[in-house]
Order: structure tokens, then sequence, then C-alpha cells
């Protein structure tokens, strides 16, 4: 079986507590994006399954998340045996774009399909949980509120069709560091959450794009900020609606409800930047429970 693994990106990110386990109470608007890795999925060769990418240096095995997601599907159901997955990674790694969470989620829609175990969408993102908090959203795709640690799910009505340009930095950024640096106490610029949700129900895109935000953005270090925020400004100067940061980054993300303007910016950035692309929004991967 062939599929697209979909990106997302985050329209908000917000940080509402820590909690007594040690994470974090988290509340995203999560979009995804037609922006995927194209995986195919075939009954195992060999005796344990195996997971290939067209990039050297991500893992094969059961180190590799695709394979995390096999294994966690034949724990939880019994069915499905062994699978390779190949992988044709199209999603820049360590983004802020959820790629391995996308690779994952595939997996588990695509077992579910081969194994003939017609799970529920809700019941193959709570075993998508068991590969990575990113992945639940991934599973159903679309556009959601993700809340507790990203696995709490609600669906929400489509981001409006436009045009988004992403704009990945040559530095990886670590997750762990960057929610070490976050007093929750004293975050003093959060989206508008509630916002963003109001106007995704009025089919506002401009509103949308206006009220976005990521708080870690904040707490990056000075001269990534000044790099994050350069994209950012090149990104409206070029008719961006809005722009933020994705997850936690270094990608940078605007929306556009002009194609001529975003592949205006498409063009500016890629003379200073490798990873820059232009997608639109995904649509959810099981429409008929959204
Ligand atoms: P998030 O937005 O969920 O924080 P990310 O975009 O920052 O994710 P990913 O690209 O998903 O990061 O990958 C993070 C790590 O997972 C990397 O260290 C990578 O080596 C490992 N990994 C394992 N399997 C995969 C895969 N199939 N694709 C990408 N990365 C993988």
């Amino acid at each position: 079986m062939e599929l697209d693994a979909r990106a997302k990106i985050n329209l908000t990110l917000d940080i509402l507590r820590r909690r007594e386990d040690g994470y974090h109470d988290m509340q995203m608007v999560m979009q995804s994006v037609t922006l995927a890795d194209r995986l195919t999925v075939t009954p195992a060769r060999g005796a344990e399954g195996q997971a290939a990418s067209d990039l050297r240096f991500l893992p094969t095995g059961n180190k590799n998340l695709a394979q995390v997601a096999a294994a966690a599907f034949r724990e939880a159901v019994g069915l499905g045996g062994e699978v390779d997955v190949d992988i044709q990674k199209r999603v820049p790694v360590c983004a802020g774009l959820a790629g391995g969470s996308a690779d994952a989620a595939a997996v588990l829609r695509a077992m579910n399909r081969l194994s003939g175990a017609g799970l529920s969408p809700d019941r193959l993102a709570e075993i998508g949980a068991r590969a990575g908090s990113d992945v639940p959203f991934c599973v159903l795709g679309g556009t959601a509120l993700a809340e507790g640690r990203g696995e709490r799910l609600t669906p929400l009505p489509p981001l409006p069709p436009c045009r988004i340009v992403i704009c990945k930095p040559p530095f990886s950024v670590s997750t762990p560091q960057l929610f070490g640096r976050v007093n929750v106490r004293k975050i003093v610029r959060r989206p508008d959450t509630a916002g963003v949700v109001a106007a995704l129900e009025a089919g506002d895109l401009a509103g949308v794009a206006r009220r976005m935000y990521n708080v870690f953005e904040d707490v990056m270090e000075p001269r990534r900020y000044a790099e994050i925020s350069s994209i950012k400004a090149e990104l409206i100067d070029c008719g961006a609606l809005g722009a933020s940061m994705s997850g936690s980054g270094p990608s940078v993300f605007g929306l556009f409800d002009s194609e001529a303007a975003a592949r205006e910016a498409l063009a500016r950035l890629r003379d200073s930047y490798r990873d820059v692309f232009l997608c639109g929004p995904g649509p959810a991967e099981f429409p008929a429970e959204v």
C-alpha cells in the first residue's frame, strides 16, 4: 500500500501548566499540510519488518518511528503481522513539522486497512499515542485542537483554502531544552486560541492568521530568535496574512490568500534557505468523523 504521511503546522502553541509528572499541559491548534513523505507499506520479506528511507542518517529498524508504530499496532490489536516500510522523505527532520509522527500515523492507517482490523479513527489515534504525542493528531489529520500532551483532540472546521509557505532554517532546536527554558507563570505573550477557533468556525482566514502565535518563540536563544523573526518579517513583507513558528521549531510558516504572493515568498526565501516549501492545508484523514 502506498500512502502520504502529511506533516503538520501549529496555528497556535500554548503551554498552560507544568504537571506533577513533569510533562506540560499544552493547548495547540494543529493543521495538517500537503507537504508529505511518501510511504510504501508491504508485508515483511524477512522475519522482522524493516524501515528504509532515502535519508541515510535516519534510524532504520525498530528505532524508526514507522516501526515503533507497527509494533504498537501488533501489540494492541494482535493483527497486522510484520511490515516493511519504505519512506521517501520529503518533510525536513527535526523541524517542528512532526515528520516522524506523520510516518508513524501513516503506518497505523495502512495496517488498519491491510489487516482488515477496521479500528475506529479514535482507537487508532489512541494506539498512536504510544509512539509519540503528535501521532494521534497525525492519525486524524485535518484541523484540530490538541490538549493535554497533545493526545486529547477535538476536530475543528477546516482552515479555509489558502497557500502555506514553510521555511526551515538550517539549525535544530532541542525540544527538552526549550521546555526547560519556559517558566509558565512568566509567559507574557500567548496565542488567542479561542479567537483562532472562532475564526475557523467563521471561515475567516485573515482572522486565524492574525491571532496565531507560538509561546516557544519567546524562549529561543537570541541569535535563533532573530533568524525566526527575520523569516516571519520576510513572509509578511511578501503578503502573508500571518506567520508563526511551528512546534518546537525551527520551521516558520506563513498563510497566504494569494498564490502570486506565496510564490514571491517562496522565491525570495529560496535565495537564502534550502528547505523552503509551498503547500496547502491537508484534509482530515477520516472526513466522515469530523
Ligand atoms: P515534532 O514536531 O513532533 O516535535 P520534529 O519535526 O521536530 O517533530 P521529527 O522529524 O519527527 O521531528 O523527528 C525527530 C526524531 O525522530 C529524529 O531524531 C529522527 O532521527 C527520529 N526518527 C525516527 N523515525 C523517523 C522517521 N520515520 N522520520 C523522521 N524522523 C524519525
